[in-house]
């Protein structure tokens, strides 16, 4: 590949002139607690975001051969390129990203493009209930400064944003009283303006998604285009001196007197010190430090043609907010900006279930149960990803010991496209050793492990973890439609 050195906003950098071209094909049946790699050089999934963000932006190739590092970041999503950008702006640390695939081809080049003023999967409410009034009052400040990190990245990176907020759409009337608490919770207490509305306000003023019940509405929350954000990210690391190598998974890793190997098909990168940043794509051997840690959940997205003007206004769609329902198995939904629907939800619970019609079937008639008129549009781009859902809803960015130089950013359990800007501020923050604003709990513990003892220990704990993941899924089932 050639290369030039180039002055981009005043760094200078050595750039090469093309992207890294797949090696292999897209796999639709990967399963990160199944395989041990996500591949090498492997073509994106086909998302609507990769079909429309243009050609990814220059990298850095394949690791060349053995290689130093002071810092390797693994993984080059939303998370690793931020935490690369903020140790080169903040901290002067030009850091080394591995990508096994093509750049950014995790979650990041495959979410619903919606940011929103959370980290995790718990409420509010449920910050309280776990840790008390006075740290929930600093997570929620955690995540409006997550919101101002994420807005002042997005300012110089054309990704198409949709700003107006978020609207939580209750999907039944029975949910109702629990919105309008929470949503009184949210103004009094965290001084954050929820507001309800009720069903004839969403279907008049907002959508008609006809299983609208009412809804809660918060200030905060964008719709983005990933893949163009996922390059822009790309781009503005390189700028600022970072070398991104994709194409080169990390497939053994040794440490020894402090030091790790890390090593990848092309050669072995000794590094100083590691940032772990591979998201719902960690398989069960990167590291023990991770292993049976998280919990990855499939979800599956797809993106109609263009409605038509009487295809609009037959869905009432008056707004291009980011939208959500109450259910437990959410789904997430937003007319794009091109006039498509995006609308994404819970998919298989295999990998290898992954490609069965049947799950795209069941969101094109969840899709119809909303929005009726809609009864027959073909769809332009169907895919599905893997969520880091880690075992107590919420995300560690952590130091697992002390006494040795890696760091993880991981298990936004969903809500990380906003959060993962702030989640690589903070792995740069530990890996930079700048600590002294790292109290929150998310930034001062493991990740957990489920809280059944002998499944953890048991070889066969990724089955029994599927078992338990089957029983769930039915059991929300009935919960959100039944009871
Ligand atoms: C279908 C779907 C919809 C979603 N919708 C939303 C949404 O609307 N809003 C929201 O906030 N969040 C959403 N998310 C989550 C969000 O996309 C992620 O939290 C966010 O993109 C951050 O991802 P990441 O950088 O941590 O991980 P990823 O983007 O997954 O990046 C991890 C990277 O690590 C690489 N990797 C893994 N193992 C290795 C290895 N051994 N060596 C080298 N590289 C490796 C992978 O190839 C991958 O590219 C969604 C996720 C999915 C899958």
């Amino acid at each position: 590949m050639e290369s030039a050195t180039q002055e981009i906003s005043g760094v200078e950098n050595e750039v090469s002139r093309s992207p890294t071209p797949a090696v292999d094909a897209y796999d639709p049946a990967y399963d990160p607690l199944v395989d041990a790699t996500p591949g090498k050089g492997r073509d994106y999934s086909p998302s609507y975001w990769i079909g429309t963000a243009g050609a990814p932006p220059e990298d850095d190739g394949p690791l060349p051969g053995d290689t130093d590092a002071d810092v390797v970041i693994v993984g080059s999503g939303f998370t690793g390129l931020t935490a690369a950008i903020f140790l080169a702006e903040n901290y002067g640390i030009k850091a080394t990203v591995l990508e096994a695939n093509r750049t950014s081809w995790g979650c990041s080049t495959r979410n619903g493009g919606q940011a929103q003023c959370a980290s995790g999967r718990l409420k509010r409410s449920q910050w309280i209930e776990r840790w008390g009034l006075d740290t929930a009052l600093r997570m929620h400040q955690e995540c409006v400064d997550g919101m101002e990190t994420f807005k002042s990245l997005i300012k110089n990176i054309d990704c198409d944003p949709q700003p107006g907020g978020h609207l939580y759409i209750a999907h039944r009337a029975k949910v109702m009283p629990g919105l309008v608490k929470e949503a009184q919770l949210l103004r009094k207490t965290f001084n954050y303006d929820a507001q309800i509305f009720d069903a004839q306000t969403v279907k008049e003023q907002y959508v008609n998604d006809v299983e609208a019940a009412g809804a809660l509405h918060e200030p905060e929350g964008i719709g983005i285009h990933a893949g163009k954000l996922a390059f822009g990210y790309l781009k503005k690391a390189r700028a600022l001196g970072v070398k991104v190598h994709p194409a080169s998974p990390v497939t053994g890793w040794e440490t020894r007197k402090g030091i790790h190997y890390l090593q990848t098909p092309h050669g072995t990168v000794k590094a100083q010190s590691v940032g772990i940043a591979t998201g719902g794509y960690t398989s069960q051997s990167l590291h023990p430090q991770l292993k049976n840690r998280l919990l990855p959940i499939l979800s599956n997205s797809m993106v109609t043609r263009p409605l038509t003007p009487s295809e609009i206004e037959a869905c009432n769609f008056r707004t291009t907010q980011i939208l959500t329902d109450t259910r437990v198995l959410r789904h997430y939904y937003r007319l794009l900006p091109d006039n498509r629907l995006q609308i994404g939800s819970r998919s298989a619970i295999t990998g290898f279930d992954a490609p069965k019609q049947k799950y795209e079937d069941k969101l094109y008639a969840d899709m119809v149960r909303k929005f009726p008129a809609l009864q027959g549009i073909s769809i332009d781009y169907s895919w599905w990803g893997w969520v880091d859902v880690s075992h107590d809803m919420m995300p560690r960015i952590f130091q697992p010991n002390e006494s040795e130089t890696l760091y993880y950013a991981l298990g936004y359990g969903g809500n990380g496209v906003m959060y993962s800007a702030q989640a690589g501020k903070r792995l740069a923050q530990w890996i930079a050793g700048d600590t002294k604003d790292l109290n929150l709990p998310i930034f001062q513990s493991r990740l957990p492990y489920p809280n059944v003892k002998e499944f953890i220990e048991s070889e066969h704990f990724a089955p029994f973890r599927r078992l338990g993941q089957r029983f769930l899924y039915r059991w929300y089932h009935l919960k959100d439609e039944v009871f």
